[in-house]
């Protein structure tokens, strides 16, 4: 196996490096475990005629202008401003939490920004500088809306109440003051037209790029040769065979998603419901017709199972696991022409434009100016 570059992954990452190194007139090889490109993006039409995710919906949101010029390269985008309802107390109520969730939740007839305001000021147990997920959203919320939409769910989704989650992770969800219900508040929010696999099919439609698909990389790491740069981008404690998780691993969430055929137009009114309560074990259902409203005579729903086994997605953020990863990340720091990149190797919670722009930005930090030499 002879290559310039080697890329351990086809996620974006992998994809983003794939494409600015052919194009720049290396020869790549790309190793994926998987029997498919595009990492945890990967969608697919399914049984039911409808383009579904095999691993969670994604919805692409940024407001960095030129992450949203890069992926346009590769497909038509159509305006999508994702939307999520929770499931409390038998209603179905908005989440970030607005003026319509507290007045459907509590009665009440809020109708301006200052009678929010009001209201959360009254609800609200400020703290300064929340150390923890639980402190972030006591300051923001207070104790009810903390019971009712994030201790159980956050328990669900970690294995972990949000005392044990470092704030940024509960900081992702803002709360609004007026009646805005979109999730996202970026610039740019969209998705593809024909589905995030075309992207990755056009990302690595190249000459100069060969993919290996069902690879581990460390049953062929012996036979590579000839390469100046290798791209890993799984999770780094296995790049390390584990050498600083003997007492205490570094731990990765994975998602068990249960698909349901339901044998009726739709199933519920929105793309994604959230489940915080405990009455039931899954945290979300998803219902991907919505997404870009496909038609179909049946539709499908996932429900997500978050488990400790499987497949990793998702960092844990908390200081013991950042502890570990900081050992790994020495590690990694020494290791020769090897870069780690993207979500699972740099122990980093990235959303989708987060992982373009990080891929990006190492590709300019090695090779220099982006387009200048490269190809169109
Ligand atoms: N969260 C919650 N209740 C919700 C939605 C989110 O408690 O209804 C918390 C939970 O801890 C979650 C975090 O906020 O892990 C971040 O949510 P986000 O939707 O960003 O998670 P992702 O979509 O990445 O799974």
């Amino acid at each position: 196996m002879r290559a310039d570059v080697v890329i351990i992954g086809s996620g974006i990452s992998g994809a983003v490096l794939a494409e600015r190194y052919s194009k720049a007139g290396k020869k790549v090889l790309i190793l994926e475990k998987r029997d498919h490109i595009g990492g945890n993006c990967y969608d697919y039409i399914d049984e039911n005629g409808i383009l579904v995710s095999k691993y969670g919906a994604h919805l692409f949101h940024t407001d960095m202008k030129e992450v949203w010029e890069y992926v346009n390269r590769f497909s038509d985008w159509y305006p999508w401003e994702h939307k999520v309802l929770a499931k409390v107390d038998d209603q179905l109520v908005p989440i970030p939490v607005n003026i319509n969730t507290v007045n459907k939740l509590f009665g009440l007839t809020i109708s301006t920004e200052e009678e929010m305001i009001e209201w959360l000021e009254k609800n609200r147990l400020p703290i300064k500088d929340p150390k923890n997920g639980k402190e972030a959203v006591l300051d923001k919320v207070g104790p009810v809306l903390y019971e009712k939409m994030f201790r159980h769910y956050t328990k669900k989704q970690w294995d972990k109440y949000p005392e044990e989650l470092n704030a940024s992770v509960l900081n992702r969800i803002p709360v609004r003051t007026n009646t805005d219900d979109r999730y996202f508040s970026d610039r740019f929010q969209a998705l593809p037209k024909h589905g995030y696999t075309k992207i990755f099919e056009k990302m690595l439609d190249h000459p100069n790029i060969t993919v290996k698909l069902n690879t581990d990389y460390f049953d062929v790491m012996d036979k590579l040769i000839g390469y100046t740069k290798l791209f890993y981008t799984g999770p780094i404690d296995r790049f390390f065979e584990f050498k600083h998780s003997l007492e205490d691993k570094l731990e990765y969430r994975s998602i068990n998603f249960v698909s349901e055929t339901v044998d009726s137009e739709f199933f519920q009114s929105n793309s994604v419901v959230n489940y915080p309560g405990r009455e039931v074990d899954f945290t979300r259902i998803v219902e991907y017709k919505h997404f870009g409203k496909q038609k179909s005579e049946k539709t499908t729903i996932v429900k997500e199972y978050t488990t400790d086994e499987g497949d990793p997605y998702y960092p844990v953020l908390n200081e013991k696991n950042l502890a570990i990863y900081q050992k790994y990340q020495e590690e990694a720091a020494k290791v020769k022409d090897v870069y780690f990149v993207g979500r699972l190797a740099n122990y980093k919670y990235f959303n989708m434009d987060q992982a373009f722009k990080n891929a990006l930005d190492l590709f300019h930090s090695l090779e220099g100016d982006s387009d200048a030499n490269l190809e169109e």
